[in-house]
């Protein structure tokens, strides 16, 4: 698929996301969020549905837990408009309630169709419900910050899942922000490995270019993050010679979590048994 043809799939799915009727959740929803972001990315952030803030402005990721997962990518060099961001439910569950499993099987469709018209590397999964649908049988205490294939069943056939906490469990605790920087530090490698994995990659992605010019500076040429969206994986030979191919990179730096110190996983797994609140 080129570009052009992505960013038109995507289009068609939001279109349909945003008068969908097929459960209760669009009776009380102000806006339905579909999703949003890059058409050529490899990465793809998937969280549970969208809260308050979310609801009101139709866009994934906008409240509070949202500016953390912008800091979040942003520790690596990277945007949150060179990935894709959506949820397991596109409206709102009334009071920031958990979906209910109808709800998740009604909606899985589109998530579906937006995984077959991006065909991302990495599907990174933001709580315990978005780990169920790429993990399945999974806790998020021990999968978080690892990453695995993705189940056939979700869609997401080839993709590796890379598995975190929702970004609201450190909005409530800000002491679990550094696990979630740690964590997230690994996804850089989890890329490459990834990258490595799909030899055979249906539809390579020439046409994938930067959103705007300015992230050209964004990472820098000695990074050892590769970029997500803007350069495709053959973009990675032809980089200087003092930057090896990405396959060949070391470990990317320690992310600011990281360096804070102290991982914050809690060995009794709390964020099993929390209910993860929507913003
Ligand atoms: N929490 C989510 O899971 N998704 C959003 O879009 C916002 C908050």
């Amino acid at each position: 698929m080129t570009e052009a043809e992505r960013r038109s799939a995507l289009e068609a799915i939001a279109d349909e996301v945003r008068t969908c009727t097929r459960c209760r959740l669009h009776e009380q929803r102000t806006l339905a969020v579909p999703g949003e972001g890059h058409p050529s990315t490899e990465v793809m952030f998937v969280g549970e549905g969208p809260g308050r803030d979310e609801d009101a402005q139709g866009r994934p990721f906008v409240g509070e837990s949202g500016k953390l997962l912008t800091r979040l990518i942003a520790s690596l060099g990277w945007r949150r408009d060179e990935v894709y961001i959506t949820n397991v439910v596109k409206c709102r569950p009334p009071g920031n309630r958990d979906p209910q499993a109808d709800e998740i099987a009604a909606c899985a469709p589109f998530l579906r169709r937006q995984l077959a018209a991006l065909e991302p590397a990495v599907v990174v999964s933001l709580g315990r419900f978005s780990l169920t649908t790429f993990r399945p049988g999974e806790r998020i205490g021990q999968a978080h910050g690892s990453s695995r294939k993705a189940s056939p069943a979700s869609g997401a056939e080839g993709a590796q899942a890379f598995a975190m906490y929702h970004p609201a469990y450190a909005v409530r605790d800000p002491r679990n922000e550094a696990t979630l920087f740690e964590d997230i530090g690994r996804l850089p490698a989890a890329l490459v490995e990834a990258r490595k994995g799909r030899t055979g990659e249906a539809t390579p992605r020439p046409e994938a270019a930067r959103p705007d010019a300015a992230v050209a500076g964004a990472v820098p040429a000695d990074a050892a993050v590769p970029a997500v969206a803007a350069v495709p994986a053959v973009a990675a030979d032809a980089q200087a010679p003092d930057v090896p191919a990405l396959a060949g990179k070391a470990r990317p730096e320690p992310s600011v979590g990281a360096r804070l110190g102290t991982s914050l996983a809690a060995e009794t797994d709390p964020a099993d048994s929390l209910q993860i609140p929507l913003f």
